[in-house]
């Protein structure tokens, strides 16, 4: 042990700055081999421990409980420990090639998971398995591990697979601060099918060049296009004799930027006026007006704003986003008006320009757009212009 101690304290003392790239690298080699021998020394000790019951001597009815005491350990991380382990005692092959630095701790992670699935099958299968996963890549250890569970037992699997099925749930809930939280677990198929349809969107956008976005909020933003998009086709089922629509309730003073009360969302709840405004202009979005006594004055008004004959006209004079340096196409685009039509602005096609969603957003806080001789120009928040371009069909 004084040995480990002064072999890392030499590691310690090294300055970085000056190792070499193929140093770097060897050396990182190096420490994941070594810190595999330290996973299965560990591992040794804990069952040792366990073995002799050491941890009763604290009071503690299990080492998981005892090693979170004495460790500080998250009891999820404890367990991890003791079950590996537990199952590292009964896999002689694995043990040895994680002391060697053969297998990575995910790849371990799968096997001990095979191994629980069934201890016997693992014990004839165990040499195949360690080999597969000294030699592939984590995905697809996993696959070639859940097709070896289906071949050991394939009733079992396939009960496993029919109770997965059986714990699906989606919660869509409202909150408090105005999100609304999306939680749940969802099957093999229909989880597939969300990925699957995630990625098209997002993939669709990187080829739109660099994205200042996180990837949770790429994915965030990708569910919601999927969703406008299901609820623009004109192909969905009609409830209660209409299309539901994302609809917005605000009252006029709101709209007309007057002092007012109401601007709400029909679930999700109140949301800002400027926000309101911008709904509101989309052709997409119904909404419902109302006067100051929170009378409605345009119930349940389902027509567009912009008519989708209009609408059509405004995609084939812009093509695309009208955005400075942006090329989104028309599908991911509203049309705004650039006059507001509460503020009197005319739904007509030289007061509509096509905009992304981003850039509609960023028009209705901050930038600033004008109609000049039938051509938009843009300004920043500070007035300064933003550098125009022509209109696609003259690019054409
Ligand atoms: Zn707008
Ligand atoms: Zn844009």
């Amino acid at each position: 042990m004084s040995t480990l101690r002064s072999s890392l304290e030499e590691l310690r003392a090294e300055d970085l700055r000056f190792a070499g790239d193929d140093a770097l690298v060897g050396d990182l080699a190096e420490l994941e081999r070594a810190s595999g021998s330290l996973e299965v020394e560990r591992g040794r000790r804990i069952a040792e421990i366990e073995r002799r019951q050491v941890h009763r001597l604290d009071g503690h009815l299990s080492v998981a409980s005892w090693l979170t005491a004495r460790f500080r350990l998250a009891w999820s991380t404890a367990v991890r420990q003791v079950r590996q382990a537990r199952a590292l005692e009964a896999m002689p092959l694995a043990r040895e090639a994680l002391a060697e630095g053969d297998l990575s701790r995910s790849a371990v992670d799968v096997l001990v998971a095979a191994r629980e699935s069934n201890v016997e099958a693992f014990g004839r299968d165990e040499g195949s398995l360690v080999e597969a996963a000294r030699t592939m890549p984590y995905a697809e250890l996993r696959r070639v591990a859940a097709y070896w569970r289906e071949a050991v037992e394939p009733a079992r699997f396939e009960r496993e697979h029919e109770h997965r099925n059986a714990m699906r749930r989606l919660y869509v809930s409202p909150m408090l601060d105005g999100m609304v939280r999306v939680d749940g677990d969802l099957d093999p198929e229909t989880g597939q099918t969300l990925i699957t349809a995630l990625r098209s969107v997002q993939d669709a956008e990187t080829r739109r060049g660099p994205d200042v976005r996180s990837a949770a909020q790429r994915r965030a933003d990708a569910l919601g296009e999927i969703c406008r998009r299901w609820l623009d086709g004109s192909n969905r089922p009609v409830v209660a004799g209409e299309r539901p629509h994302v609809t917005v309730t605000v009252d006029l003073e709101s709209l007309e930027r007057r002092a007012g009360r109401r601007c709400e969302l029909e679930d999700a709840g109140p949301i800002p006026a400027e926000a309101a405004r911008r709904l509101a202009c989309d052709a997409s979005v119904a909404r419902v007006i109302t006067s100051g006594r929170s009378e409605p004055l345009d119930v349940g008004r389902r027509t567009p704003v912009v008519p989708s004959a209009l609408r059509r006209a405004v995609v084939v004079r812009d093509g695309r986003c009208r955005f400075p340096s942006c090329d989104r196409p028309q599908a991911w685009c509203d049309a705004h008006h650039v006059v507001h039509w509460a503020d009197g602005g005319p739904t007509s096609l030289d007061n509509l320009v096509l905009l992304c969603r981003p850039h509609h957003r960023a028009v209705h806080s901050g930038f600033r757009i004008e109609m000049v001789d039938g051509r938009p120009v843009f300004r920043r928040p500070d007035g300064s212009p933003l550098e125009d371009r022509a209109p696609p069909h003259v690019l054409r």
